[in-house]
């Protein structure tokens, strides 16, 4: 029915697509590292953090991704914020980017709009559901 979404062609790229994910979900600093490694040689950094930041809840960031860990993400994270220009001389506030159909904000903004949920938003849940699930939210077994 629905072509590639375009949005995810990158994620076609992933140095990890088809690895073991375990490493960049582990607590352990060694095995993070080894997660890093696999990164750095990923042709889709850049994209993958991207959209680390955009789709996961900074609240409750997790695993790695785009080179970094959860923990460095909320340092850059931070980082960032504080290096930003305050608002007296800050640009107009620009309108929230609109969540694009085949990515997970997009799939999370029909469920705030209540709208259809359509198949590339789906897939591109289920996408990241499949690698997010792997941190075990509720409570990890071990
Ligand atoms: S940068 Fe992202 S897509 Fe690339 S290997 Fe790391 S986690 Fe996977
Ligand atoms: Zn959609």
């Amino acid at each position: 029915m629905n072509g590639v979404p375009n949005a995810l062609v990158w994620a076609d790229q992933a140095a990890c697509r088809g690895q073991q994910l375990d490493d960049f979900f582990a607590e352990a600093k060694l095995r993070m590292e080894q997660a890093k490694r696999v990164c750095a040689s990923c042709p889709v950094r850049s994209q993958c953090l991207a959209e680390a930041f955009r789709a996961e809840d900074p609240s409750a960031r997790f695993g790695v991704y785009g080179g970094l860990t959860a923990a460095e993400r909320r340092e850059l994270a931070k980082r960032q914020r504080s290096s930003a220009p305050k608002a007296a001389t800050a640009a107009p506030k620009k309108p929230r980017q609109p969540a694009t159909c085949g990515t997970r904000p997009g799939y999370q903004k029909h469920l705030r709009e209540g709208t259809e949920i359509c198949g590339p938003c789906r897939q591109a849940n289920t996408g990241a559901d499949n690698r997010l699930r792997r941190t075990g939210t509720t409570k990890a077994a071990r």
